[in-house]
């Protein structure tokens, strides 16, 4: 992410650095601080200052926050961080969220289980993300393992909704209280790792982009939120319900590079900033955009295709690892469907 913030930021002549490892993503693309000073050295480097985890010491946060302008500010990564938080946000705006209940214990969760009922799914608060420390419940005989498996931390159990397809939304607040959506996308998972996005999600009504818009403009006002914010969110038969947020950009979020008038990267810059935000709509009605997870794969036979942009992020193969997308930009949606055909290779194939 700090990679494609960067790649975003230079022809606004902003100047990076980083605070990581010298064979980081982002390493050469700006200064790298590391060390037991990196932090003060970075401080002392930067005009604002930026994260790309929501896993970010908020404490850390706070204490660079009094040096310099640290956007998004602590209260909204605080509040992000932790499941439980953000649920409690979400009621607390009126949006609609998931049935949850907070698990201490293995006694907590065998009272969750009886009132929240199964399927559920076993969530630690804070930490997890793309499907890790989670546990799907089918059956009462699953509380031991499922308690285990959270290694005691702080968990949540939330009801298994039965949804009719995942939707995203991504916005972006400037110091000066205007925002701007993107349009929602729609993403399919596996094991809990995104795999595809389509852009704009089809069928979308216009009532649904403004609810979830209205949901979106009541957290970043509460937060005061500055930079993007990105909520995931299930359509069901009942409407929109959240499930989780993100202060920053976002996977789902990379399609814009190459079919949004301004990138998520680049409102996110430019937010932090102080600078006019960029138009947010669509560049073309049909876009898309696949993970390259594991391995790299054939990437020649993507940049044999007219219609494919492929972005890598430097980093070495690993099982499970998200190494790069490729953005699918179409006329039409048989053009969309027909070059994911195309690129099969790089999504699961045992659904
Ligand atoms: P999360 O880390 O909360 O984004 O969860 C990863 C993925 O697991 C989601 O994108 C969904 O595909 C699935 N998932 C998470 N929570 C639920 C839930 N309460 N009901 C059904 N599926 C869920």
């Amino acid at each position: 992410m700090g990679r494609m913030l960067a790649i975003a930021g230079y022809p606004l002549n902003h100047k990076f650095g980083f605070l990581g490892k010298n064979d980081a993503p982002s390493a050469l693309l700006g200064q790298i601080f590391s060390g037991n000073k990196g932090i003060d050295d970075l401080v002392d480097f930067a005009d604002v200052i930026t994260y790309e985890s929501e896993n970010t010491d908020v404490e850390i946060v706070k204490q660079i926050s009094k040096k310099t302008t640290v956007y998004p500010s602590a209260k909204s990564l605080f509040i992000t961080q932790h499941r439980g938080r953000e649920k409690t946000l979400f009621k607390q705006l009126g949006i609609p969220c998931v049935p949850y209940k907070m698990v201490s214990s293995q006694q907590d969760l065998i009272k969750a289980v009886s009132e929240i009922g199964l399927p559920a799914i076993l969530k630690t608060a804070t930490e997890g993300y793309d499907g890790k420390g989670q546990f799907l419940l089918h059956n009462k005989s699953q509380i031991g393992a499922a308690w285990k498996s959270m290694n005691g931390a702080l968990s949540i159990l939330e009801s298994f909704i039965d949804f009719k397809r995942e939707l995203s939304l991504i916005a972006v607040r400037d110091t000066d209280n205007n925002h701007k959506y993107y349009p929602l996308v729609e993403n399919t998972h596996h094991n809990g790792i995104l795999r595809l996005t389509i852009a704009p999600a089809p069928a979308i009504s216009p009532k649904v982009q403004k609810t979830a818009e209205r949901y979106m403009q009541t957290l970043l006002d509460e937060m005061k939120h500055i930079g993007v914010l990105t909520i995931e969110l299930f359509e069901t038969e009942n409407g929109l319900i959240a499930n989780e947020m993100a202060p920053r950009v976002h996977n789902s979020g990379h399609w814009s590079i190459n079919s949004a008038n301004t990138s998520q990267f680049e409102n996110h810059i430019r937010a932090i900033s102080n600078m006019p935000l960029g138009d947010t709509s669509a560049t073309n009605n049909f876009s898309a955009m696949i993970n390259i997870i594991g391995e790299i794969g054939n990437i020649d036979a993507v940049l044999k295709m007219p219609n494919a942009h492929l972005h890598l992020y430097d980093k070495t193969e690993r099982t499970g690892r998200k190494l790069g997308h490729i953005n699918i930009t179409a006329n039409s949606k048989q053009e969309i469907d027909d070059s994911i055909k195309q690129l099969q290779e790089f999504l699961p194939n045992d659904d």
